[in-house]
């Protein structure tokens, strides 16, 4: 496969695309349970669509659509298919519809192209050979793109990395995973020049390194994803850097997605974000309402197809957040791909939480069985709320049905860590309390009193 970020015209690039797409489309229309039914009732023939021009044809898919039916989306391919094809490599899991997480299949096809694109991630990124990379992310109760994404990156880039495995991970092995000072010692000892991870993370962790005397010379690259990362957060994590010895950081931001397990990345900071595997996916931006294609560079809704996968397979795909995107030539890397040349901004009403996707609703459903429950209203807001860049903070507050006792703060405290991902602060206040959001919360159990830096 030619390296797909070097293409020299559109032509050419859209000959390449339309290739693999078109074996995509073959598998899709024999054997994708939901495309295949849903193609069958629209009339929608394999003739129609020659190729990535013609996707304005096809019907865009919702977040619902992938979420309320995970096994209609993964092909099932007959055994005279390549074993490739359909031997399942892993499964990693986004926010779902109700409590359960939504499972994202990949086949060893898959990936292989999961490994390049996040080659091409670190490519563009400025990444080299003398680079180490230190894996900030927490191990998750269901395996997510981004500890295990991090790990592949550095092997299909041939670098190191260190897992500096935050948290723990299970009371079972209370000695796996670091608390936050050894992380700081980890940091330290590692030599790492790249720091990867939950941007409000990285920064409370090298707060405390200062605090420890704990000094990262060698950094000079941190990786975080986009979500409500603007230019003040950039600037205070170059300047705490600075403080611990770093002579030289950058800062590089990522749009991130498990429908793509990788993110979209810049080159430099404000060039925007590119697609890094213009042969594996093809974005286009659409009107959030009529579904129109909008004029490149027109806020839109984001859509992604899957030109190139085997498990869970996806055509215009709504990301769930809208942005301006444009498909000219990238000025400061010359790559021809798309980006997204505005910071994306949800319309789902899924909220972003300690990098974590959360779905309102799921948490309305993982709490609707707790008999001990008379009403709640979570709230999202920070660690300290003098600071707009502090940590993330989940709080529910709940008016007990009857008397209330630890075992049901507990209770709440893991049903909410299990169905969300997030560990939340419970605290219990009297039913009639003006804090339970004058008892809208079935409409709005969320809400987010974050300040958004700039
Ligand atoms: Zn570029």
């Amino acid at each position: 496969m030619a390296d797909d970020l070097t293409f020299q015209t559109p032509e050419d690039l859209t000959r390449a695309r339309d290739e693999v797409f078109g074996a995509t489309l073959d598998r899709i229309f024999d054997c994708h349970p939901h495309y295949r039914a849903l193609f069958a009732e629209r009339g929608i023939r394999r003739a129609d669509i020659a190729g990535v021009a013609d996707l304005p044809r096809l019907p865009v898919t919702g977040k619902s659509d992938y979420v309320g039916n995970p096994a209609g989306f993964t092909l099932d391919l007959p055994a005279s298919v390549d074993a490739e094809e359909r031997i399942v490599w892993d499964v990693m899991y986004t926010t779902g519809s109700t409590g359960d997480p939504t499972p994202f299949t990949s086949t060893s096809y898959d990936f292989l192209n999961v490994l390049a694109l996040n080659r091409n991630m670190l490519r563009l990124r400025g990444v080299t050979a003398d680079d180490t990379i230190l894996n900030l992310f927490p191990l998750t109760r269901h395996p997510h793109g981004a500890f295990a994404r991090a790990m592949n990156a550095a092997a299909a880039y041939g670098i190191p990395v260190v897992a500096a495995m935050p948290g723990s991970p299970s009371p079972r092995h209370p000695d796996l995973g670091n608390r936050m000072d050894e992380v700081c010692a980890l940091a330290g000892r590692s030599g790492a020049t790249i720091l990867w991870g939950v941007p409000s993370y990285i920064r409370k962790m090298l707060g405390r390194a200062e605090e420890m005397g704990v000094r990262l010379p060698s950094v000079r690259l941190v990786f975080v994803t986009g979500e409500g990362f603007g230019e003040e957060a950039r600037r205070d994590l170059v300047e705490r850097l600075k403080r611990l010895g770093a002579p030289d950081p950058r800062v590089s931001v990522s749009y991130g997605a498990t429908e793509m397990q990788g993110g979209m990345v810049e080159c430099v900071p404000g060039a925007g974000y590119h697609n890094p595997a213009p042969l594996q996916f093809a974005f286009e931006a659409v009107d959030p309402e009529t579904h129109e294609p909008v004029a490149d560079g027109e806020e839109g809704l984001i859509l992604l197809t899957h030109l190139d996968r085997r498990g869970t397979t996806m055509l215009r795909y709504a990301l769930g957040d809208t942005a301006r995107l444009t498909r000219e030539r990238c000025p400061h890397c010359g790559a021809l791909t798309e980006r997204l040349v505005s910071v994306p901004v949800r319309r789902d009403g899924f909220v972003k939480i300690k990098g974590m996707l959360v779905n309102p609703q799921a948490l309305v459903d993982g709490l609707a069985a707790e008999a001990g429950i008379a009403a709640f209203q979570a709230y999202v807001d920070k660690e300290d709320a003098a600071d707009a860049l502090s940590m993330d903070r989940l709080v529910i507050r709940l008016s007990p049905r009857g008397v209330a006792d630890d075992a049901l703060v507990r209770r709440v405290a893991d049903k909410v860590k299990a169905t969300v991902g997030v560990s939340p602060v419970v605290e219990l206040v009297a039913a009639d309390d003006a804090a339970l959001g004058g008892g809208n919360w079935k409409a709005k159990p969320i809400i987010d009193l974050r300040r958004r830096p700039d």
